[in-house]
């Protein structure tokens, strides 16, 4: 008996001890290799040097003008104070195939008259849709009644549409009565019912990418961003909510108003977890979701952002976020191509390559422009095929 015991016991201890050894390994090494221990023999890079030239060939099919015209849900033009500038934004739209941009600026009410009369004496009339922000600040009672009562002047005054909501909401906005103002709170349920009355979009941006609310070390995806840009930086719990808090306040104010069409920005920064979008959408059939900036995240998993796309075809916005013409073409090349191991725009988004996800022609012309105009009715159709 004891003889049989003895070696399955070593055997046992000897592979939890191998187990526990390749638990502490990191990530991407699953022994020890013979050169454990030894250091390199020149200094080593650092993570903004190394940028290694890739050695794999395969077919390039760079996409600079879209396939279909497109409308930018998610623009950030600079400030449109007259015909000039609206004229330098729409010379850079027309070569990408960019047809129509929305300006998400969160204009103030009091700015839309003088931005329209820019867009209407500029050689881009109609190509360029105004949103209107709303006034959260010191939000106190009866403020509800007092923005929903705006929204429905701005909204005859000709804004299509409320955006961006800025992610301050949520995470720094403050009430009158100095606590933060929370996504969720009832207050605003006038504003958001306005907004279902009248059948213009939503536009929301919430919290940042999780990564941001996470501890600043080396397992961290974000590390560099963060060392770059001290106020991405949300780890201080007794300043910011967590990352969840925030979740947790969006998803109780779409639950609360199901009639509002809401259009969440960045994917609602879910982009590198689909399903839980997916679950979102099919929980709230008013809810639609923008792609800007997350594009990193589209382009690392190639096949299950393709089926998402193919079987979310309905509710997926195009948008861009920061105005940049010549980053557009990477997200033509993503959508359109079924390209490999592609160079992404930013090194501190992501330290990884791009694919391509090949879009059938019926699912890109709704992301493209379809699901906008259809949200958007103000729009001039005109310019884009059936
Ligand atoms: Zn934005």
């Amino acid at each position: 008996m004891m003889k049989r015991f003895i070696p399955v016991a070593l055997a046992v201890l000897t592979l939890s001890l191998g187990y526990v050894a390749a638990q502490q390994l990191p990530p991407g090494q699953i022994r020890p290799r013979p050169a454990e221990g030894r250091d390199p023999e020149f200094p080593p890079p650092n993570i903004r040097e190394y940028k290694p030239r890739s050695t794999l060939v395969v077919p390039q099919h760079p996409v600079p003008r879209a396939k279909f015209p497109v409308i930018d849900f998610h623009g950030h033009p600079p400030r449109l104070t007259g015909p000039d500038q609206v004229n330098i934004v729409g010379d850079s739209m027309s070569p990408l195939n960019l047809q129509v941009m929305v300006n998400a600026n969160s204009t103030p009410s009091n700015r839309l008259q003088e931005e329209y009369a820019a867009i209407n004496a500029s050689k881009y009339k109609g190509r360029m849709v105004e949103f209107v922000g709303l006034d959260l600040r010191n939000v106190g009672p009866g403020s509800g009644q007092k923005i929903a009562a705006q929204l429905e002047a701005d909204v005859k005054a000709g804004a299509m549409g409320i955006g961006e909501i800025m992610k301050s909401f949520g995470l720094y906005q403050r009430k009158a009565d100095g606590t933060r103002l929370k996504l969720d709170d009832p207050e605003l349920d006038a504003v958001w019912e306005k907004a279902a009355d009248l059948k213009i979009p939503v536009f929301i941006h919430v919290a940042d990418p999780s990564e941001f609310f996470q501890p600043i070390d080396y397992h961290n995806e974000r590390w560099l961003e963060l060392a770059l840009y001290a106020d991405r930086r949300y780890q201080d719990r007794s300043r910011f909510p967590s990352f969840e808090d925030l979740m947790g306040e969006r998803d109780r104010l779409f639950a609360r108003h199901p009639r509002t069409i809401w259009v969440l920005a960045h994917f609602g920064w879910h982009a590198n977890d689909l399903a839980r979008l997916g679950k979102m959408f099919d929980q709230m059939p008013n809810l639609h979701s923008e792609l800007g900036a997350v594009l990193y995240d589209i382009g690392r998993q190639p096949r299950t952002a393709h089926d998402f796309f193919v079987k979310y075809q309905d509710r997926i916005l195009f948008g861009k976020d920061s105005y940049q013409p010549d980053e557009y073409p990477y997200y033509w090349r993503v959508f359109e191509t079924n390209d490999e191991y592609f160079d992404y725009y930013r090194d501190y988004h992501a330290f990884w390559k791009l694919y391509g996800i090949g879009l059938p022609d019926d699912v890109l012309k709704k992301v493209y422009y379809k699901n906008a105009l259809r949200l958007v009715p103000g729009i001039a159709r005109g310019a884009f095929p059936n």
